[in-house]
C-alpha cells in the first residue's frame, strides 16, 4: 500500500513517514502544495494525507486538483478546528478529516478505515464517463474510443477528462493551461496547442466522426456534432 504525505512542517513529516514505514506502508513525500498536486496526479497512490495549509496551492487547490482526475480516498490534516473548514474538505471531496495535533494510533485507525473502505466514497459515482463512442474511466485512468483503449500520456488523459467534464463547453487555452498544467498562460507557449493536437490524433482522427472541436479565437470543446 503505498501513501503519499503532502504536508509542510518537518517534524510533522518526518514522524509521520517513520511511523507509517513501521506500520508496513510504502511512503512518499510532497513538501509543498505544487509538488502534492503533481505527485498525487501522477503517481499511483492508495491513499493521500493532505495538510490544508500549505505553501504554493493549498491543500483545497490541491484536493480540487486532485479530483478532476482522481478518487484515490483523501485524509485532510487540518490545524484549524472549525467547522466551516471541515465541511469543506469534505464537501470539495475530501473522505475525513483529521484535526492537529492528533495522536499517531488516531492517525493510523482513520488510515487503515480509508483503504478498507478503499474507493473514495465522496467521488467514486462518477468515474465512467461517456460522449458517444468515447469512453474514459477516470479511478482507471484508461480512455475507449469505440472499445479500443487509446494510448494517452498522463498530460493527454488529464487534458481529455478535463473536457469530458465540461463537454459541450468550449474551454479556453488560459483555463486548460491552469488546469492541466497549473501555470498562469504565458502567450509564447503553445503547449496547449501541441497537447490537443496529440489528443486529437490519438481520439479522432482515425475515426468518422469528430468529437473535439477547435472553436477559433475561443479555445476547444468536445461534443457529438449532428
Ligand atoms: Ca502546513
Amino acid at each position: 500500500m503505498r501513501i503519499l504525505v503532502i504536508e509542510d512542517e518537518q517534524k510533522l513529516t518526518e514522524y509521520l513517514r517513520q511511523g507509517l514505514t513501521e506500520s508496513g506502508y510504502t511512503v512518499d513525500m510532497a513538501f509543498n502544495g505544487i509538488d502534492g498536486k503533481h505527485l498525487s496526479i501522477e503517481g499511483d497512490y492508495d491513499l493521500v494525507l493532505l495538510d490544508v495549509m500549505l505553501p504554493g496551492i493549498d491543500g483545497y487547490g490541491v484536493l480540487n486538483a486532485l479530483r478532476k482526475v482522481k478518487t484515490v480516498p483523501v485524509l485532510m490534516l487540518t490545524a484549524r478546528d472549525k467547522v466551516e473548514d471541515r465541511v469543506r474538505g469534505l464537501q470539495e471531496g475530501a473522505d475525513d478529516y483529521l484535526i492537529k495535533p492528533f495522536a499517531f494510533s488516531e492517525l493510523l485507525a482513520r488510515v487503515q478505515a480509508l483503504l478498507r473502505r478503499g474507493v473514495s466514497s465522496t467521488a467514486g459515482q462518477s468515474t465512467v464517463m461517456q460522449l458517444g463512442d468515447l469512453e474514459i474511466d477516470l479511478l482507471k485512468r484508461k480512455a475507449f474510443r469505440s472499445n479500443n483503449r487509446l494510448d494517452l500520456s498522463a498530460k493527454e488523459f488529464a487534458l481529455l477528462a478535463l473536457l469530458m467534464q465540461r463537454q459541450g463547453a468550449i474551454l479556453s487555452r488560459t483555463l486548460i493551461a491552469e488546469q492541466v498544467w497549473d501555470m498562469n498562460f504565458d502567450s509564447d507557449t503553445n503547449v496547449v496547442e501541441v497537447a490537443v493536437r496529440r489528443l486529437r490524433a490519438k481520439i479522432d482522427e482515425p475515426y468518422a466522426v469528430k468529437l473535439l472541436h477547435t472553436v477559433r479565437g475561443m479555445g476547444y470543446v468536445l461534443e457529438l456534432r449532428p
